[in-house]
């Protein structure tokens, strides 16, 4: 695999992961990570077998580790995970 700038990843992501691209349109909440939603289209593929799931775990992971070089201001919803838990209500 070719190696990522880190400020290419986010699109690179979309590209590597193009199947759960597509189908987070679906998912109800926009700013869905397909890890625990009500409403998720992605665990509604894995749950029919259309997705792998190691697919979303790995895209999961790069995502994850994307967030920690980017600065992210989070919304009110609170279901990203962030260093400072408990911080904002
Ligand atoms: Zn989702």
């Amino acid at each position: 695999m070719r190696s990522l700038h880190v400020s290419d990843l986010s699109t690179s992501l979309d590209a590597l992961f193009a199947e759960i691209t597509e189908l987070a349109p679906k998912c109800r909440f926009r700013d869905c990570t397909h890890q625990h939603e009500p409403g998720c289209a992605v665990q509604a593929a894995v749950a029919t077998g259309t997705l792998d799931p190691a697919r979303l775990a790995r895209r999961s992971k790069l995502k994850d580790e994307n967030q920690q070089y980017t600065p992210i201001v989070t919304g009110a919803r609170g279901n990203k995970k962030t260093s400072s838990r408990g911080r904002r209500r």
